[in-house]
């Protein structure tokens, strides 16, 4: 299968530069695994205010007019204003760059998007919450409401990874779509992904369903347009292991006259097993999909719900960290 290459923003000390408060550059397999498949587009918010590396740490406090403001930790220097016209900046220039997903630093006072700690005051004292958001970070949920953003962190959760690379990845080959702007493209698009749709969403799969079938005759723009809106919609919600055991009954549904009594007993003992979280999804794919080769069924083999994104990014490493 060939992939569209997704275009990811990413905080610069992620594998990008040696550009944090100590000097460093924060290592990440995730992310260096990703680099031959997406087109990393990377900025350090510290530097870029002319911060120097190394340099004092920086951190975020609520200070006594409850006004949340960027400060040097040891010194107390502020550098919210120099932050908040760079993030204005930086947010018009992001915004033409046809971005699929983001990778965060996790925790920055700058770049993380939650679990960001504040403090009363620069100097030694405790935090007073660890749920904040950074400048940048914060900045980046807002504006950004359509992309899914994640943290280097929360990427080592497999479940986590698994449904940031499906969002971008079908985001990337949509945008595709888009840029050709052919019914034919569309209804392609549409027809390849349907059961990875089915998966995630099926009422906003029937919306995507009627837009392509344009009853009402649109011009080929407006139903880009409105179809992207809800496959955004879809891709944000999660698919739960209840429609996605309704979907792999659907794909045996194309084989099961086909197979003996032995085979068929065999996957539903490992459907069970799926739906007792004791073996994952992919299990059960991989002898679907030797089903759709070995009775030679073209459609399910174009279905992406196989494989959502390059094979290559495909590792069981799972932190236990986060939830979707
Ligand atoms: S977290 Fe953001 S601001 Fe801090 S060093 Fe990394 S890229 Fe720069």
């Amino acid at each position: 299968m060939i992939f569209e290459r997704p275009n990811l923003f990413i905080s610069k000390c992620l594998e990008h530069g040696h550009c944090r408060y100590d000097g460093s550059q924060i290592v990440s397999p995730e992310v260096k695994r990703f680099m031959p498949y997406v087109n990393f587009i990377y900025a350090c918010p510290e530097m870029d205010i002319g911060l120097p590396s190394p340099r004092q740490a920086i951190r975020k406090i609520m200070n006594e007019e409850n006004q949340e403001r960027l400060v040097y930790s040891m010194t107390g220097e502020d550098v919210t204003d120099d932050m908040n016209s760079y993030i204005e900046k930086k947010l018009e220039e992001l915004k033409t760059l046809a971005l699929d997903g983001m990778i965060l630093k996790s925790r920055s006072p700058s770049c993380g998007f939650k679990e960001v700690k504040m403090y009363k005051s620069h100097g030694k004292t405790q935090a007073i919450s660890n749920k904040s958001r950074g400048f940048f970070g914060g900045a980046m949920i807002d504006h950004f409401p359509e992309l899914m953003i994640e943290d280097e962190g929360r990427l080592s959760n497999f479940n986590i990874r698994e449904h940031f690379l499906t969002n971008v990845f079908t985001k990337a080959s949509y945008k595709k779509v888009k840029n050709t702007a052919k019914m034919k493209d569309l209804v392609q698009f549409h027809s390849h992904n349907k059961y990875l749709m089915m998966a995630y969403n099926q009422t906003q799969l029937k919306t995507l369903g009627k837009l392509v079938a344009n009853h009402e005759k649109h011009a080929i723009g407006h139903v880009l347009e409105l179809y992207e809106e809800h496959l955004t919609l879809l891709l944000k919600t999660t698919p739960q292991p209840k429609r996605v055991v309704n979907v792999i009954m659907h794909l045996l549904g194309y084989f099961s006259k086909n197979l003996s009594a032995q085979e068929k007993a065999y996957f539903l003992d490992l459907l069970e097993q799926y739906s007792q979280q004791r073996i994952p999804v992919s299990a059960l794919m991989s002898v679907l999909k030797s089903w759709a080769i070995r009775f030679n069924n073209e459609y399910l083999l174009e279905q992406t719900i196989f494989e959502p994104y390059p094979k290559e990014l495909i590792t069981v490493s799972d932190s236990g960290k986060g939830r979707i």
